[in-house]
């Protein structure tokens, strides 16, 4: 990546009471160097940004140069947002997946929803899944500098003619090599397969399975979990903590937008990155009067402001880069060590598909006896595993049991969650939650009566029933739960996330919704009151002629249905 390419990471969001804050900075501004570097990306800005003394070339909002200089202590963030976390822009896609979620969009959505990213850094940052197609030499050689690790893999098929075939590309057929490689440097992968029907299931699925599993060591599982790697973590701290302080998105999540909108085909995450800290507040020494901005904070370097950037950067600035890497990761792991598992946990995901999908896709949609039978060969597997490994390995996404009509397993069955953000152990944890919420309610009846609709998908129909059963149960309180498919995209089976405005509207019109609607908020756009199809919450409110309370979690739905002086004021 030349370091022509790299923009300057522009400020979103300045945390109030943050080293930033008191420097002066403002949205708008961005940084240009840390230290005489351009940070291409999220990950190399945490790492500059570590060090105890600093100096920052920014950029104003009015197109003016600021030199700043700070000491803080090793490791305090500054406490600033960025627009997006590559500032060298996304690594797009090579593959054509026929199952590919964005080409299966409506046509006549913003372009940039139709952007298809495959970069190892979002994997890295937010766990989105990446597929290694499209990396060169000089990507691979920065995972492996770096250890950015786990990344989050879409494997689908390890077979080569099927993966190939999966992905339409050719390059697709060398993912048993890629995971030796990322076996021989100790780094460590999540996988996924998405499952479609007569390509990647059957004796490939097993196959698939079975190879992953052989890039699982349990005696460095067993290492891992009981003696972890303080070394590594300490030294992985300095650029690994930005996944703790990021914006985290779930599994399975690419970020495809790079206006930073919501992409409603992985669930709505935004690309901003994070590097927040509230605790951070020491104060500045001097200020730039027009601006604001400090130029030293606890500091006694060279004089403050000096009005321009010195000179321009060039190619060196990588590699100087590379190697602070270099020096900073040298020597830290022991061979002698047993290597931890490269694949950690696999999750299998059934294809989804809707109605704007190409029609020469050869895809087939998961019937019920279909998920029932991918449920009972991954479970017999698990079991076996759990003999052979110690670990199950290999977990099923939650729509398997809510298309294939099978109960939930118990919460002891997802250990540590290495998946939940892929939909695996979601519902569970959602269900048990909800129970022991209410368990714990003290409300033993509500005043005025009241009655809501919780709108859900139906493929949560039976899990969610009794909860909503539960409800009801408090005298005063009826919830009627609403499950719906989606005829927006053209499912018979529809999980909540994937609700559209137009489908409330179209399927709950001639209904008694109550009082109102209890909405998931995970049906909106994160950040929005807003559905995937750009309805908004108060045109449906206006549609259906009703109130609406939007749920974040479980205890918030609670919350709604038992507030006691009657019901809380309304989103719309
Ligand atoms: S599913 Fe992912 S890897 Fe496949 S074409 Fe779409 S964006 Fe690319």
């Amino acid at each position: 990546m030349s370091s022509s390419t790299i923009q300057p990471a522009k400020v979103t969001r300045v945390e109030p009471g943050s080293i930033a804050a008191e420097l002066g900075f403002e949205v708008g501004d961005a940084i240009v160097s840390i230290n005489g570097e351009r940070p291409r990306d999220l990950i190399d800005f945490n790492f500059l940004c570590a060090d105890e003394e600093l100096v920052i070339e920014v950029v104003d909002g009015a197109g003016r140069s600021h030199r700043l200089e700070l000491e803080k202590d090793f490791d305090e963030p500054l406490g600033l947002e960025f627009e997006t976390a590559l500032f060298d822009g996304l690594i797009q896609c090579n593959n054509r997946c026929p199952f590919c979620f964005i080409d299966q969009q409506p046509p006549g959505k913003r372009r940039s929803l139709y952007f298809k990213d495959d970069d190892y850094r979002l994997s890295f940052l937010y766990g989105s899944y990446l597929t290694l197609t499209n990396l060169t030499e000089r990507e691979w050689e920065r995972i492996e500098r770096l250890r950015l690790s786990p990344l989050y893999v879409s494997v689908h098929a390890t077979e080569a003619a099927v993966r190939s075939r999966l992905l339409k590309n050719d390059r697709a057929g060398q993912i048993l090599d890629q995971l030796a490689w990322f076996r021989d440097r100790r780094l460590q992968i999540h996988a996924q397969v998405v499952l479609c029907p007569g390509i990647n299931d059957g004796v490939h699925l097993e196959r698939t399975i079975r190879d992953l599993a052989s890039f699982y060591n349990p005696e460095g599982a067993k290492r891992q979990a009981v003696d972890f790697d303080a070394r590594a973590a300490g030294l992985q701290a300095r650029s690994w903590a930005i996944a703790d302080s990021a914006n985290v998105a779930g599994h399975g999540i690419a970020i495809a937008d790079p206006d930073s909108e919501s992409d409603p085909i992985h669930n709505s995450i935004n690309a901003t990155g994070n590097v927040t800290d509230p605790s951070l507040a020491p104060a500045p020494e001097t200020q730039d009067q027009d601006r604001g901005l400090a130029e030293t904070v606890e500091g006694d370097f060279e004089p403050p402001f000096d009005g321009q950037l010195e000179g321009e950067f060039d190619g060196e600035f990588e590699d100087d880069l590379d190697e602070e890497f270099d020096e900073e990761f040298e020597g830290e792991f022991d061979e002698s060590d047993p290597a931890p598992p490269t694949v950690t946990s696999v999750a299998i995901v059934p294809v989804g598909l809707t109605r704007f999908r190409p029609s020469e896709d050869e895809l087939i949609p998961v019937t019920p006896a279909k998920a029932r039978e991918v449920i009972d060969q991954v479970e017999a597997l698990q079991a076996e595993f759990r003999q052979t490994l110690g670990s199950p390995f290999v977990w099923l996404a939650d729509e398997w049991f809510l298309i294939g009509d099978r109960p939930l397993p118990p919460l002891e069955a997802y250990g540590d969650f290495p998946q939940i953000d892929n939909g695996v152990g979601s519902i569970r944890l959602f269900v048990d939650r909800f129970e022991a919420a209410l368990d714990a309610c003290s409300v033993t009846r509500v005043t005025p009566d009241r009655h809501l609709t919780w709108v859900v998908g139906n493929t949560v129909e039976n899990a969610f029933a009794p909860l909503a059963h539960r409800l009801s149960q408090i005298p005063g309180l009826t919830v009627t739960l609403a499950p719906l498919r989606s005829r927006y995209w053209g499912q018979e089976m529809t999980v909540t996330g994937l609700l559209t405005g137009s489908d409330l509207i179209e399927q709950l019109g001639d209904r008694d919704l109550g009082d109102g609607l209890l909405l998931p908020a995970l049906m909106l756009k994160q950040g929005e009151l807003c559905f995937l199809d750009d309805t908004t919450v108060a045109q449906v409110a206006a549609r259906l002629n009703t109130r609406i309370w939007i749920a974040s979690d479980a205890n918030d739905a609670i919350a709604h249905c038992t507030a006691p002086d009657g019901l809380n004021h309304p989103d719309a």
